[in-house]
């Protein structure tokens, strides 16, 4: 079959690796892809949001199946327009229908159906422009920190915790009435914050069945020790070795089986990936968020793990019987680097060529930020540049190997984090 994947970055690379190795994929396409996906397929110059364009590839390709990679075209319905489309309702699109995908596009919505289906999570409150006083009244009875959120979609960057009160009302009000995240704050969910070490659980839904697919941690501050500015992620570790077997069981009994049969009794349509962002405080999940996608870079760490046939699996969801496909995990742990332009995540440099890709001896190099120049040398294009994973028999070997491996790599203003993954030694 032919196999379209939309996005650009790390997580798709990894798809587009892990996809090419089937036999049951034929041509894989990816859109727009990266320097590095072209190894694994065809790239194709459209953008993810750009329905059309996406919709004559299909066609032009003979696409059987198609994988949505990021949140955005989930969110602006992406798999609705494949099923309103005679001529593309019948190709099956990998990721929710824009209602399923409130789950990410809505914290506010996310947070009522948590709490309509009793899933664990932080006690919060929603606000509007119309209810900023109740905001500012609820404020001092949930403790310090104090998190808020933008409603929607803020390109990672909705989430503040504030340390005093004066901050939270300053922010809450600039968020409300200032729009500080334009559209995305026009609702803002106050909640209390949770103490306890995060991971991250992957399920795969066909809407009816389930598989839970490796759990992860990914490193989010820019500095070491994780200190410094937010960014898209800096590196990821898999399995989390305090996620053992007790508490991957109260995540299913408690989150995941809640969340699908929730799904279902609210008859919102689900096929795709559900990430469940998660706080272990003190041996209890409680959920912080869910992504309707897979996570980046927790994808290039997962998926070494996944020794079944990715492309079954995908069929599996599309067909809904996933139920009947077999998902062998490897007991080997595997550990991702983040290599980041100079700059990141505030202006960073581009246009870096990069060497030494060839060095790398005991890691995947996955392409993320990277482009071709008027050479066809590789350079960088983006924040995120390369997410180097190694696959190794222990947490250790597989930490080092991966910083080993990204320090073979060279490219002007290059930056990474050497502590990934040691916090869990
Ligand atoms: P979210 O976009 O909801 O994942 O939030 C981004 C980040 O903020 C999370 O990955 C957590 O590190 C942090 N965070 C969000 N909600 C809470 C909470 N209730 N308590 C503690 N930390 C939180």
């Amino acid at each position: 079959m032919n196999i379209l994947i939309l996005g650009s970055g790390g997580r798709e690379s990894a798809f587009a690796w892990k996809l090419s190795q089937s036999p049951k994929c034929q041509q894989l396409f990816i859109a727009p892809g990266n320097a590095g996906t072209g190894q694994y397929g065809t790239n194709l110059n459209i953008g993810v949001n750009d329905f059309a364009g996406i919709k004559q590839a299909v066609l032009a390709h003979n696409i059987n199946l198609v994988l949505v990679g990021p949140e955005e075209p989930l969110v602006r319905g992406v798999h609705d327009f494949f099923l309103a489309d005679a001529e593309l309702k019948n190709i099956p699109v990998i990721g929710p229908q824009q209602q399923g995908a409130q789950l990410e596009g809505s914290k506010d919505f996310s947070k009522q159906f948590m709490a309509r289906h009793n899933i664990p999570a932080a006690k919060s409150e929603t606000f509007t422009r119309d209810t900023v006083q109740e905001g500012l009244a609820y404020l001092p009875t949930i403790g310090l920190p104090i998190v808020l959120k933008a409603d929607g979609l803020a390109a990672g960057k909705g989430v503040l915790i504030c340390l005093t009160l004066q901050e939270a009302e300053l922010e809450l009000v600039d968020m409300l009435t200032n729009a500080k995240f334009g559209d995305a704050s026009s609702k803002v969910v106050v909640e209390q914050f949770l103490q306890g070490i995060e991971l991250s659980v992957f399920v795969l839904t066909d809407g009816n069945n389930y598989k839970i697919l490796p759990s992860a941690k990914d490193y989010k501050r820019i500095g070491e020790g994780d200190t410094g500015l937010n960014t898209g992620g800096m590196g990821s570790v898999s399995p989390v070795p305090f996620a053992d077997a007790a508490f991957l069981n109260k995540v299913e009994q408690r989150i995941i089986i809640p969340t699908i049969e929730g799904l279902k009794q609210e008859g919102i349509p689900y096929k795709g990936f559900i990430f469940i962002g998660l706080m272990n405080c003190d041996g209890d999940p409680y959920m912080i968020e869910y992504n309707c996608r897979m996570g980046d870079p927790e994808t290039e760490s997962v998926l070494p793990r996944i020794e079944s046939d990715f492309v079954e699996l995908l069929l599996g969801v599309a067909e809904g019987n996933l139920n009947e496909k077999e998902l062998v995990l490897s007991g080997k742990v595997a550990a991702t680097v983040v290599m980041v332009a100079g700059g990141y995540p505030g202006e960073y440099l581009k246009d870096k060529v990069i060497t030494g890709m060839e060095n790398v001896r005991e890691s995947h190099v996955f392409h993320a930020g990277t482009g071709l120049n008027d050479m066809d040398e590789v350079k960088t294009t983006g924040g995120r540049v390369l997410a180097i994973t190694s696959l190794q028999d222990n947490l250790f070997d597989a930490l080092q190997q991966a910083t080993a491996d990204a320090s073979r790599i060279y490219y002007d203003g290059m930056y990474f984090r050497k502590d990934i993954g040691f916090d869990l030694l």
